[in-house]
């Protein structure tokens, strides 16, 4: 059977106790490969790589244009390998081959070549002091970056954490979800191998509590932890950051809303809303989950969402044709199929979907659910939708800002005003305009209340990763 490797200090590494955990194929539903499973000395071994790489390797000192050749470097092997990588991610999660081959590839060699761009490019300040002397801001590497990821988008997401860290000079210890370990050992090979000196990004593998990813959060001789998961983990991690004063950036679970205005386009409407919802299967922290739709077109949008939603192929993730795979594990699949099995005790009814083939879930669409039912409450992380009905563009946004969560929301109708009000109205890190996901690395990406704290993209990240220094001089 493979196994999966930590990389500490450049090396593929087992767990100093030589302990493995299972690595399972959701579709399959067995294990395909054993991972080194980390505990607190191999957590101790990787953040003090990362900290001899850091204060004495090449990587904090060198010049922007030479690290960000060799980040190029990286992301021309991630292009290179991009059958493997996606490979790797669509075994470990069941994600459909194509999204992960034609997406997540490719945006996560992005997210290191814009990263790499970015840094090299930035200024800082010079303040003309009322005193007479010079003043100047300088953007230093924070140190050692602890990155802690989830499973929905394993390569992709975790590029958006190391990428900058390590454009500004950091040196990373990343700990892959212990749902989707492979691709990390794979990129930390290929960063190896484009020449990134070794310690400056290390992998350590393991669960979260009492394993790999609390022994790293707690870790003292951490600068900056990165964390993308589950709200409930992200106040676990606020908790070690603050026993340490460490700089803590949470991007964490989602409930977005997508308002349907009477004024939309609707056949644009329908296909991005079945996109935002159920890509992915659903497993996406800015899935439009809750849909509300105006009342003239409420019957027609919902048959032909209906229809589309029927029309998406599920099945084999290895296939090109699929696009809903299987949930990304057994726990995760038993976890959303417990908010099937509430609805109608809660008032709703399912129009169509429910359980598919093993771990699979097919699209969902729930109607008459109650506000207060657990389904339009919590984050359930599946190809699960509820729609509702609204008459005005109060209520629209009334009933869309009702959630502890605000990552994002969606909006579609063709009246600018309309937009720009119910825009600014709406609680969310971000709101798409009669599109959704499309992301420029510059904007700021993060969610307001249980969807976190910070900010990722452009000069968020560099507030981030970077200690900034001001120097005064006196002429
Ligand atoms: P999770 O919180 O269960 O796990 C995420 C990571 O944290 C894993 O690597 C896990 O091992 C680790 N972890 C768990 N407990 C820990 C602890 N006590 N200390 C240290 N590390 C710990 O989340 P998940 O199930 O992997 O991912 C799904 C969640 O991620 C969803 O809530 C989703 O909305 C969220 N998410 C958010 C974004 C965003 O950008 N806001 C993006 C993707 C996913």
């Amino acid at each position: 059977m493979q196994f999966i490797s930590h990389v500490i200090d450049g090396q593929e590494a087992e767990s100093v106790s030589g302990a493995r955990f299972a690595s399972v194929d959701p579709w399959l539903r067995e294990p395909y490969a054993e991972v080194a499973l980390g505990g607190p000395e191999d957590a101790d071994l990787a953040v003090r790589a990362a900290r001899r790489a850091f204060d004495e390797g090449p990587w904090p000192r060198m010049g922007y244009a030479e690290r960000g050749a060799l980040l190029h470097r990286f992301a021309d092997l991630i292009e290179a390998n991009a059958d493997a990588l996606a490979l790797a991610d669509t075994t470990d999660m069941g994600k459909p081959i194509g999204d992960a081959r034609g997406r997540d590839v490719p945006r996560a060699a992005a997210n290191y070549r814009f990263f790499a761009d970015h840094a090299r490019l930035a200024t800082g300040d010079t303040l003309p002091m009322d005193s007479g002397h010079h003043a100047y801001t300088r953007f230093e590497p924070a140190g050692v970056v602890a990155a802690v990821a989830p499973w929905n988008f394993p390569l992709m997401l975790e590029s958006w954490k190391v990428a900058p860290a390590l454009a500004w000079g950091n040196t990373v210890v990343l700990k892959p979800a212990e749902d989707s370990p492979a691709s990390a050992t794979l990129m930390a090979g290929l960063a190896l191998a484009a020449g990134l000196p070794p310690g400056v990004l290390n992998v350590l593998h393991g669960y979260g509590p009492g394993s790999a990813g609390a022994a790293l959060t707690e870790h003292p001789g951490v600068d900056r932890i990165t964390f993308t998961g589950e709200s409930a983990t992200g106040r676990v991690i606020a908790r070690a950051a603050a026993a340490n004063l460490v700089p803590v950036s949470l991007e964490l679970g989602g409930k977005g809303a997508n308002i349907v205005f009477d004024d939309a386009d609707l056949d644009g409407a329908v296909a991005w809303s079945i996109r935002a919802v159920f890509s992915n299967a659903g497993q996406v922290c800015l899935a439009g989950s809750r849909l509300y739709v105006q009342r003239g077109i409420y019957a027609e949008f919902v048959d032909r969402f209906t229809g589309a939603a029927q029309a998406l192929v599920t099945g084999d993730p290895k296939r090109e044709a699929t696009q809903l795979g299987p949930l990304a594990s057994e726990e995760h699949y038993k976890k959303v199929r417990s908010y099937l099995d509430g609805i109608e005790a809660d008032g709703g009814t399912i129009r169509t979907g429910g359980l598919g083939a093993g771990w699979t879930v097919l699209p969902t669409v729930v109607e008459n659910a109650p506000p207060t039912a657990r389904v339009c409450r919590e984050e359930v992380f599946g190809p699960v939708v509820t729609v509702s009905a609204f008459d005005t563009d109060a209520e629209a946004v009334t009933l869309a800002n009702d959630t502890r969560y605000g990552l994002n929301a969606m909006v579609f109708t063709q009246n600018l005003r309309r937009a720009h009000r119910a825009a600014a109205a709406l609680k969310a890190g971000t709101v798409w305009v009669n599109c959704f996901f499309v992301r420029d690395l510059r904007a700021p990406f993060g969610g307001v209340g249980d969807s976190g704290i910070g900010r990722e993209g452009g000069n968020f990240s560099r507030e981030f990763f970077t200690e900034p220094k001001a120097v005064v001089m006196e002429i």
